[in-house]
């Protein structure tokens, strides 16, 4: 079916895309957040005159179109906008086939186990204990990843040694039947890596994700290779050459797409594929409560070589105010899971959303 209309509607932190085929169906998908002022000018300045007139049904064509024609601006813009596109395609298929998008990826599974995902850095150790605790008696949680460093590539910490005491507090408040990982977002440089990764295997954490900036994937690789403990890593990588590279230099062995920042379930899905056939997991990265989360859940419910819990953020109320109500059924932790909706995508709620363009 021919795409006849896309339309972006979006807050400053947030922007839905919404696709239309000749017939009237539609399909809502969302660019990733932040400065979506830019990046849906970009969905409808350079996207949209590629993408109109095309088979709505053709994904594959579609995101390489994307990406391809636009090899000169080829980076992290335009695979933002490009997510929100593939992402409405997703939906409005599942639509059409009167589906969820894991089921039409073949998943069967009505629910997956998930990990909280502290993002706060500036909460103290015992706090941060408290309510893990708190969330493994209350939702079921039973694995958790803490954020710990400061910064990229200076080894630095919020204040010396939070980050030994929080790992060391915390493992020890969840005692040894839970997971516990950890995420410096490339704060460290091979040597402190090494240093800190040391104490983490004593310490049972289940991996070490993004210990070196994650341009430096030799040095990412170089950690990988030295410590016992599996590194992980990939949010920020949206060049699908550059993930052929990670995988073959080992430089993590749980990959962890971002949906948004790759530009789609499309090539999410590629690097999945390619995990997998070198034998290592993927857990696409599911850092805040907005449609990622939905797609994130689709993807993972759907993977081969999904890697035990999917991420999810337990940071709502006080670090992604900007997401809250924004799309129904809320995605809620039970029992240590979420439900894999049965329902295409596109419940979004669109509250406060300003109508930013139409193609
Ligand atoms: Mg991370």
């Amino acid at each position: 079916m021919r795409i006849d209309k896309i339309e972006t509607y979006s807050t400053p932190h947030l922007c839905v895309v919404r696709i239309t085929t000749e017939d009237g169906l539609s399909g809502i998908g969302q660019t990733a957040p932040d400065f979506t002022d830019i990046t849906c000018r970009i969905v409808h300045r350079q996207l949209a005159p590629l993408v109109l007139g095309m088979d709505a049904g053709q994904i594959e064509e579609i995101s390489d179109r994307c990406i391809e024609s636009t090899y000169k601006f080829y980076g992290s813009y335009i695979c933002r906008a490009a997510a929100g596109i593939d992402t409405a395609l997703w939906d409005l298929k599942a639509k059409r086939a009167g589906k969820g998008v894991a089921q039409l990826l073949g998943s069967t599974a009505s629910s997956v186990d998930v990990y909280g995902s502290s993002m706060d850095k500036t909460i103290t150790p015992k706090l941060e204990a408290d309510r893990m605790k708190a969330l493994m008696q209350d939702k079921g949680f039973r694995a958790f990843k803490l954020h710990i460093g400061k910064g990229i590539g200076k080894n630095l910490d919020m204040y010396p040694g939070r980050t030994e005491e929080v790992v060391s507090l915390v493992r020890q408040a969840l005692g040894s039947d839970s997971e516990l990982y950890v995420d410096s977002k490339g704060a460290y440089d091979v040597n402190r890596a090494i240093e800190l990764g040391r104490l983490f295997e004593q310490l049972d954490i289940g991996f070490f994700e993004e210990p070196c900036p994650f341009w430096q994937m030799e040095k990412s690789a170089e950690v990988a290779r030295t410590l016992s403990i599996p590194v992980a890593g990939g949010e920020q990588d949206f060049c699908l050459a550059q993930w052929g590279r990670i995988i073959e230099q080992r430089a993590l062995s749980i990959a962890q797409p971002d949906i948004l920042s790759i530009g789609g379930l499309t090539r999410a899905l590629r690097v999945a594929r390619m995990a997998e056939k070198a034998g290592l997991y993927c857990t696409p990265h599911n850092s805040t409560h907005s449609l990622l989360q939905v797609f994130s859940i689709h993807m993972y419910a759907a993977l081969a070589n999904a890697y035990p819990f999917l991420e999810i953020s337990i940071d709502q109320e006080y670090l992604d105010p900007w997401t809250k109500n924004f799309f129904y059924p809320a995605v809620e932790v039970k029992d240590g899971k979420v439900k894999v909706p049965r329902e295409p995508v596109g419940s979004a709620s669109q509250p406060g959303l300003a109508r930013q363009g139409t193609l």
